[in-house]
């Protein structure tokens, strides 16, 4: 595996190097086609380092932690480049580099550096999107002084009183979680309704110490310089009503955004979403399919965002380039 690139044109670029990326790097390296694997973050993985809890609906095995799952794929992939680079194919790897902008019409990608001022250009005879989910995050007013006291992963550890943002599981586990160790539990989900499990929530609203605003939002973070503590602003969807509640930290979990703006003037999203056709092949603006052009894992419209579907879709990816150059010719030998 090399990490610079050699040349300005490669037969498959794939952006992401998550479970969907990797996937697809690993079919069509076994088919000794050769690839360049794009990623914004200094390592593989995508969201699995980020995952604290066990992996248990994965049928490559059970995992420990997202970051024991991350690290079996590294190694597999490692393994996969050895194996074809004995016979001359290589898998160039390049970290740190975001895809910025893509031409539907050339199949070329800028890329920018997420760590030194430099940009390159490269061109994919076949191109795969594979930029999975990000966290999304508050930008509200007041919010920076508050910033130590806001956690997207972990807790804080002082205080009587937390405030829960969200309503999904991710948000209801960890109300149950920390429920117990602290005085009074608040939470405020957008909705009228949760989105959890109905187990979840069947136990948390059975929690003594919890104090619930639906159909509410934070609107600003204040830090209180004397107490130290934080002052939660909670506004009705509608704007009708205000209340403030004290808290010692905040636990956010409001949901996930497709990493998919830089492919907004060239593909066919729905709600950030790339449409695809059922070989996983992308739409440009004018609703054309694009023989070339594939997406795949969370990021695609109507995708059930897990580890196992990001494979899949990774490897029918590879599956249809590994076709489609079976049919020109130009697939070299199986050994
Ligand atoms: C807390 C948590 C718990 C989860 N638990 C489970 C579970 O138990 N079981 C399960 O099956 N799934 C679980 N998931 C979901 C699972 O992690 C995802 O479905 C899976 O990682 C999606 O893979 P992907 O390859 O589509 O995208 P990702 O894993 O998101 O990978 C995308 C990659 O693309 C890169 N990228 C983004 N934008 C660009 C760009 N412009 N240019 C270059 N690179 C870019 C990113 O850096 C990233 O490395 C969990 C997720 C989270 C966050």
């Amino acid at each position: 595996m090399t990490e610079t690139l050699s040349k300005n044109c490669y037969p498959v670029v794939i952006a992401g190097a998550g479970p969907a990326g990797v996937s697809v790097a690993l079919g069509l390296l076994e088919a000794r086609i050769e690839v360049l694997l794009i990623d914004a973050a200094p390592d593989m993985g995508g969201q699995l380092p980020s995952i604290p809890s066990p992996i248990t609906n994965f049928a490559g095995g059970y995992k420990a932690t997202g970051k024991t799952a991350g690290i079996d794929m590294k190694d597999a992939i490692l393994a996969a480049a050895e194996n074809a680079q004995e016979e001359g194919v290589s898998l160039t790897y390049l970290p740190n580099y975001q895809v910025a902008t893509f031409d539907a019409r050339t199949n070329e990608l800028q890329l920018k550096s997420t760590v030194k001022a430099e940009a390159l250009t490269v061109r994919g005879d076949r191109v795969v999107f594979c930029t999975g989910y990000r966290e999304r995050r508050l930008h509200l007013p007041g919010q920076e002084q508050c910033e130590q006291a806001v956690f997207y992963h972990g807790q804080g550890e002082d205080g009587d009183t937390v405030v829960v943002i969200g309503g999904g599981d991710s948000a209801l586990l960890k109300l149950l979680a920390v429920a117990p160790q602290m005085k009074n539990v608040i939470l405020i989900h957008r909705n009228k309704h949760f989105k959890a499990r109905p187990d979840v929530i069947a136990r948390v609203s059975s929690l003594p110490n919890l104090e619930v605003f639906l159909g509410s939002q934070v609107v600003a973070l204040a830090r209180n310089a004397q107490t130290g503590k934080i002052t939660v602003t909670i506004e009705t969807m509608d704007g009708a009503s205000r209340q403030t509640r004290p808290a010692d930290w905040l636990a956010v979990k409001v949901g996930y955004l497709p990493n998919t703006e830089f492919l907004a003037d060239s593909l066919l999203l729905e709600n950030g979403h790339v449409i695809v056709d059922s070989s996983l092949r992308a739409y440009d603006k004018e609703e054309r399919m694009l023989t070339n052009v594939f997406a795949g894992g969370d990021i695609v419209s109507g995708s059930f965002p897990r580890i196992a579907t990001a494979c899949g879709h990774g490897m029918s990816i590879a599956a249809e380039i590994i076709k489609a150059s079976f049919e020109n010719g130009s697939l070299p030998d199986q050994k």
